[in-house]
């Protein structure tokens, strides 16, 4: 038997509390409280402008936050405590720190003049943690995994929308990050390549990766997330099971968002 500390064993991956945040004076962000166990699979669903984006940047380092807190594996973003001080993280830190968490944007934003398989290698090669021979077998490897082994030697400008999002989702593997974010990873996309995309999804679901996906495929959260968050004008409104948030919501705005996007 492993002996586990309980705190360690109870403690959330990704620790969201009380986060706030504005922008010029308008709070997007009303006191956000999520907690994310290893291995889960979040799946976040609300009207667009209701802070869905903000949130995933503050779990990036991409957004600080003007009260509350995020850790990610016990670790503050953004800052760090020293004695019982806060103090900010230089940016050499914070960019260190955010290689240990993958996010995938709705817009793919691969490197045009990289091939696919140098997308995928850049990061562990820029961030000296592997050799270029070394990235290039782990691309080669990741490239496989989102089934696209025969795309290598292709230019983003030679692949389709979808295979390009299966690239950046493989560029994001390629640092094993703690946690994989999704932000609307098929909205870009013409309808007849969201499939191919989700499918790589549901593979990393079925790996254990612990994915944070904000989405408006109803029927795939349903599918692949163990828990549904509905955010609301900054807050979080409602949160469960897939079965009970999409199937029997309890709040009013919840059922009108699912009664809309249905
Ligand atoms: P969602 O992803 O749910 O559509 P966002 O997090 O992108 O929502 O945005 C929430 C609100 O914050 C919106 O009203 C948006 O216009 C505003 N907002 C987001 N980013 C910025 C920014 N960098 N500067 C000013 N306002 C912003
Ligand atoms: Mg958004």
């Amino acid at each position: 038997m492993t002996a586990v500390e309980p705190e360690a064993a109870t403690r959330g991956l990704v620790e969201i509390h009380d986060v706030h945040k504005s922008y010029g004076g308008v709070e997007v962000l009303r006191g956000i409280d999520l907690t994310i166990a290893p291995g889960e699979v979040v799946a976040i669903l609300g009207p667009s402008g209701s802070g869905k984006s903000t949130l995933l940047r503050t779990i990036n380092h991409l957004e600080s936050v003007d009260r509350g807190s995020v850790t990610v594996d016990g670790q503050l973003i953004g800052y760090e405590q020293r004695g019982d001080r806060l103090h900010e993280l230089r940016e050499r830190e914070i960019l260190k720190r955010r290689t240990q968490i993958g996010i995938v944007f709705q817009s793919f934003n691969l490197f045009p003049h990289l091939t696919a398989l140098e997308n995928v290698a850049e990061a562990p090669i820029a961030t000296e943690r592997l050799n270029k021979a070394d990235a290039r077998d782990l691309a080669r490897g990741l490239l496989g995994l989102v089934g696209l082994a025969d795309k290598a030697a292709h230019y983003p400008r030679q692949l389709s929308g979808g295979q390009q999002q299966r690239v950046a989702i493989a560029r994001a593997l390629a640092l094993k990050p703690k946690v994989l974010l999704f932000d609307e990873p098929t909205s870009a996309l013409d309808p007849e390549l969201v499939g191919e995309v989700l499918d790589v999804i549901r593979d990393l679901a079925q790996l254990g990766t612990t994915l944070v996906i904000v989405t408006h495929e109803i029927g795939f959260a349903r599918e692949v997330a163990d828990r549904v968050v509905f955010v609301d004008q900054g807050a979080v409104v409602e949160q469960g099971p897939p079965s009970q948030v999409l199937v029997a919501p309890r709040h009013r705005r919840t059922k009108e968002f699912l009664a809309k996007v249905l």
